[in-house]
């Protein structure tokens, strides 16, 4: 859409962040609303913390469809909303907002982005036990998502006994509550060698630490080879963690695909509409500086030769 085909019955829809003019969204969903021929535009509102509740009630006033919410607000939005759905309730975040007769409704896409690429895979996930490295934020979206795929056995990996014990006792008070069990980094070489599939939510390996993995290549080793490694970073992609994977023959997923499945599965809740993955993926990793999916296997398939 340009400037001049702006009508009086064009829809908005925004994220709402602070700061958010380094989110990537607006160009993602900006191209999807065009392939989709929607008469619609997708704007980023920096909204200061202190006038949230403004914000919010504004936003409906001004009519605006729905919204993405990204930092700090992820937690802080769930007091202003009428209902929010028991995965978004279980994660403690919202990140997808959708107007309601009365008001505004919010759930939690990130789980829907995280798992995704697993439910093409053809996995038995009633027999899988997965690992997930790290216990903050993201690590809740990946429980809830484990939990929706019905995973067998949830294993949590930590620094701290005290933040692991944290989060099994508010995730067993919430409406996804399910066994969870907890190991520290010094107990996962005994976990490896029958783990389904070990992700990463730990910033290790991020952009400008590209040389770290939470992993080494030695543990990586100790995984069956059916194993899937999965990183919800996205720069650089792929980290040190997925290139060792890779080179062990392991199935590997990024954190792009997670961004764009987040945004993909929040486009098709406001618009009903069968969202364009493949435009949004190549816009955002246009956006990141990378490269396509060919050009990945490509440089992986170089780096196994390196070896
Ligand atoms: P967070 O709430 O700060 O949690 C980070 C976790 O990593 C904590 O459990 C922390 O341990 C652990 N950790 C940090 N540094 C560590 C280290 N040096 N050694 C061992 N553990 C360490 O952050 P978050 O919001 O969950 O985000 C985590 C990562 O996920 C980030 O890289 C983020 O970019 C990525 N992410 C990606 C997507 C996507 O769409 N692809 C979405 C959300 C997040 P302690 O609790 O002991 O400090």
């Amino acid at each position: 859409m340009t400037r001049s085909s702006l009508t009086g019955t064009t829809q908005v829809w925004g994220i709402i962040g602070y700061p958010v003019e380094h989110s990537l969204s607006p160009p993602m969903q900006n191209a999807a609303l065009a392939q989709l021929a929607i008469n619609g535009v997708y704007v980023p509102f920096p909204v200061e913390p202190a006038t949230l509740e403004s914000a919010i009630t504004g936003l409906w006033s001004l009519g605006v469809q729905g919204f993405n919410v990204t930092l700090p607000h992820k937690q802080a939005v769930i007091p202003y909303l009428t209902s929010v759905t028991d995965l978004s309730q279980a994660v403690g975040a919202v990140n997808t907002v959708w107007r309601v007769e009365m008001g505004w409704t919010g759930t939690n896409t990130d789980v829907t982005g995280f798992i995704a690429p697993l439910q093409h895979s053809d996995r038995d996930w009633s027999q899988a036990r997965v690992v997930v490295l790290g216990n903050g934020g993201a690590a809740r979206a990946v429980v809830a998502g484990c939990v929706t795929l019905g995973c067998a056995e949830l294993w949590l990996v930590g620094r701290s006994a005290n933040k692991l014990q944290n989060f099994v006792e508010s995730w067993q008070a919430s409406p996804l509550k399910r066994p969870l069990h907890t190991g520290l980094t010094a107990d996962l070489d005994a976990l490896l060698p029958s783990t389904t599939l070990l992700v990463n939510t730990t910033p290790i390996g991020m952009h400008p630490h590209v040389e770290a993995s939470p992993v080494t290549a030695q543990q990586m080793e100790l995984l069956p080879i059916n194993a899937i490694a999965y990183d919800l970073i996205y720069t650089p992609s792929p980290t040190q963690f997925l290139q060792l994977a890779s080179r062990r023959g392991l199935q590997t997923f990024d954190g792009t695909e997670m961004l764009v499945q987040q945004g993909a599965a929040a486009l098709q809740i406001w618009t009903q509409q069968p969202p364009p993955v493949d435009l949004m993926r190549q816009t955002l990793r246009a956006q990141l500086g990378l490269g396509t999916s060919q050009e990945i296997k490509y440089q992986l398939s170089r780096s196994n030769q390196d070896v």
